[in-house]
């Protein structure tokens, strides 16, 4: 456990931690040294010999000197090193989470991996600061004050010898029971932050379509769910440190049985026995306390381990040999994909989108298109076949090389707590004020921020709460604006937006593909129709292949698929414009 999490400390401190375990043992052994002095200095002092019991205070007083020093110096390392760690460990995370494809986040919630990155980052930290001084120094100083009695009286040595290894299998016992219990709150608390944060970002759904009371219970049964895991890891813990305070209470007895005994025995002065009754007590406090924090350990070591687990997580394999992106084009050759394995959600999938030219991607909901989207721009890798964009193998390229010749437009549009005119320089930092002032107009964005208090400066809240569908997908489409590049990947959803909003969309998405190399997951017949290339997809295959007018004449899927929409829509060819 300790191992796993040192090999979580940054190798810049790592050379601190044998200088923290040293500080650790030497302050130990003081405080053993201190308590064990006890017991000349109380002979002494019964014998009404005060010279030797002075000469023996000043011992003490040493040894009281050494635990402050190096109780200092454990403390000074340790707090560096945690401190350091803590700062690392984020950083390192945070690196890790950028090399994670992006499709890992798609199925992850926010809250345990917020509490992972603060909370359980935190608990090591806490680990290391002070936390493993605590639980060290209550093993060492009453093993130090065993052997050391070694010297003063080797049956009350024994006996606290033999009392050590039962107290521990006591407290082994105990842990197991939390451990388990640990596991469930954490699970139940990161539901539950989940739940809130879902909760607080579903209210304008929740209250749109009166399901509040729904949404409530999802939060309710979260939190009750939290609730009693708590209450479990308490009954879990309870017993355990019931038992162990009593074992070590009948530790405590059977120490002062056998000084009385000896003193019964003739064996050493009833003044001799009282001073070696008050060093046992020495003995029996730091492992109280060690048992106590046992618990914040079994805690802390839990979150080492979600820690080291999600570095475990597979990262994309990167190449970071330089590539120079040929002409914008797309290639899927022979694509078999699924999420899970054995179950393929994309087989087969081979077709080839020339630079600047527009492929449209049709078919039922849940056949695949979207799946499409993101092999293209290497969200997952592909089971079997080849990907290219641009010309080189998705693979084969630094993901910031293929990210950098794509335009991302999905449905998802993900905007952050920062300025309108921020979100919208994601897409090119370095873009001009002209430059994003041209974006924003193209977009509309500008009709937007008209009606905001500080115009383009205004903050969005996470999320991009304030603003609605259809705006938040306009400043995406800005974003991509500015980003211009030379790759379009557009998942096209204009169904829920208000006419003005969806010829406002049409309009920006217009601009942003225009001469660029598109494939788009089509919705509005318009786009469909004027696609150089449609592929109709079904079950993760493409069944039908070609231009509008070759699929109508073939009659086949997408002609059906093609009358049924257009009856519904009341749509003509004749009427469209795009
Ligand atoms: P479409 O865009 O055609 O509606 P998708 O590509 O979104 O289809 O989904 C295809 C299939 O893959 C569906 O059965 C869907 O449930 C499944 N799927 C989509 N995304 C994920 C994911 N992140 N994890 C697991 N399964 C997924």
């Amino acid at each position: 456990m300790i191992r796993k999490v040192l090999g979580l400390v940054p190798d810049r401190f790592a050379h601190l931690i044998p200088r923290l375990f040293a500080a650790i043992l030497a302050q130990a052994l003081c405080q053993a040294v201190a308590y064990l002095l006890l017991f000349p200095v109380l002979e002494a002092l019964f014998d009404g010999e005060l010279g030797r019991a002075w000469a023996w205070t000043l011992g003490m007083l040493v040894a009281v000197a050494g635990v402050v020093v190096f109780g200092y110096l454990q403390a000074a390392i340790g707090l560096r090193v945690g401190v350091g760690m803590q700062h690392g460990l984020q950083t390192r995370l945070g690196d890790h989470l950028n090399g994670l494809p992006l499709g890992w986040f798609e199925t992850r919630d926010a809250g345990p991996l917020s509490r992972l990155m603060v909370e359980n980052v935190r608990e090591v930290q806490g680990l290391i600061a002070y936390l493993i001084a605590k639980v060290l120094t209550g093993i060492i100083v009453p093993l130090g004050v065993a052997v050391g009695m070694l010297f003063i009286d080797w049956r009350i040595s024994l006996a606290m010898l033999l009392a050590a290894p039962v107290l521990y299998l006591v407290n082994g016992l105990a842990a197991g029971a939390y451990t388990r219990a640990d596991k469930q709150m954490h699970a139940a608390a990161g539901e539950a932050d989940s739940r809130v944060i879902e909760f607080a970002q579903a209210q304008p759904v929740l209250r749109a379509f009166g399901a509040v009371g729904r949404g409530n219970r999802a939060l309710d049964d979260a939190l009750a769910g939290q609730r009693a895991a708590g209450l479990r890891m308490i009954i879990a813990s309870v017993p355990g440190l019931i038992v162990f305070a009593l074992f070590v209470q009948a530790v405590f007895l059977v120490l002062v049985y056998v000084a009385v005994g000896q003193v019964t025995g003739g064996a050493i002065s009833a003044s001799a026995a009282i001073a070696l009754i008050t060093v046992s007590s020495r003995f029996i406090e730091p492992l109280n306390q060690a048992a106590q924090l046992g618990n914040a350990l079994r805690s802390a070591a839990a979150a080492a381990d979600r820690i080291t687990e999600l570095l475990a997580e597979p990262v994309l394999a990167e190449v970071d040999t330089a590539v120079h992106p040929g002409a914008p084009s797309v290639v899927f050759d022979n694509v078999s994909f699924g999420y899970r394995p054995g179950e393929p959600v994309v087989s087969e999938v081979t077709f080839s989108v020339p630079a600047g030219t527009t492929t449209a991607i049709v078919g039922p909901s849940g056949s695949g298109k979207t799946t499409v989207l993101r092999l293209a721009a290497r969200f997952y890798d592909a089971d079997s076949g080849r990907v290219a964009v641009g010309e080189h193998d998705v693979r084969e390229q630094p993901s910031a090389t293929l990210l950098n010749q794509l335009s991302l437009v999905f449905q998802k549009v993900y905007l952050f707590d920062r300025s309108v005119a921020e979100n919208i320089r994601i897409g090119k930092p370095e873009a001009s004020d002209a430059e994003l002032r041209a974006a924003v107009e193209a977009a509309r964005v500008d009709e937007i921020v008209e009606r905001m208090p500080d115009g383009l400066e205004t903050r969005v809240g996470e999320g991009g709460v304030a603003l609605s569908g259809g705006e938040r997908q306009r400043v995406s489409i800005a974003r991509a604006l500015l980003k211009d590049a030379p790759i379009v990947l557009l998942d096209e959803a204009t169904s829920a937006l208000d006419p003005h909003s969806e010829a406002v969309v049409v309009r920006g998405i217009h601009e942003l593909t225009r001469d660029k190399t598109v494939i788009v997951v089509a919705h509005r017949l318009a786009t469909i129709a004027h696609a150089d290339q449609i592929l109709f997809l079904e079950a993760g295959r493409i069944v039908e292949r070609g231009t509008h007018e070759e699929l109508l004449a073939r009659d086949g899927r997408y002609a059906a698929f093609w009358n049924e929409r257009s009856r519904a829509a009341g749509w003509r060819l004749e009427a469209a414009t795009v």
